[in-house]
């Protein structure tokens, strides 16, 4: 998988399957760290630990967040995907380096990568009334 660099809506900050299903959530980040079998599902890199990260689909029209996916994956991929976080917690060279270091692309690549989710970031922080939609959580509570 691609790592690429993504951006949560302000306004659902903090709303995730952890907040909302809490009591399941042990539960749930389980399977995806087994079917991962301690491989980062990005970079492949066999881990220790892993971080489960749920991938969203953003409808900009219908204003709806779609969780439509957890996924398994390291610390460095997870510090690169949340690029917005890292900066502010002055982690962001080592999300260059990574995010160079797995898709084998040099720092135009990157600063392209920047550039696209800033202007991502500006679209989703417009719509002010994102509601989740995490009916994906019910295949991993049967
Ligand atoms: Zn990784």
């Amino acid at each position: 998988m691609e790592l690429t660099l993504e951006v949560i809506p302000k306004s659902t900050w903090g709303k995730n399957v952890r907040s909302e299903y809490k009591s399941d959530w042990d539960k749930i980040r389980k399977l995806v760290y087994q079917k991962a079998m301690m491989k980062c599902q990005i970079c492949y890199e066999k881990q220790e630990t892993l971080h489960a990260h749920e991938v969203w689909e953003f409808d900009e029209e219908d204003h709806i967040q779609k969780l439509v996916d957890i996924i398994g994956i390291c610390e460095d991929c997870h510090n690169t995907i949340h690029y917005g976080r890292a900066k502010l917690v002055g982690t962001d060279q080592e999300a260059k380096e990574h995010f160079m270091k797995v898709n084998e692309c040099d720092e135009l690549d990157w600063m392209l990568a920047v550039q696209e989710v800033s202007i991502k970031s500006m679209k989703r922080n417009k719509i002010k009334d994102w509601k989740l939609d995490l009916s994906l959580v019910e295949e991993y509570l049967k």
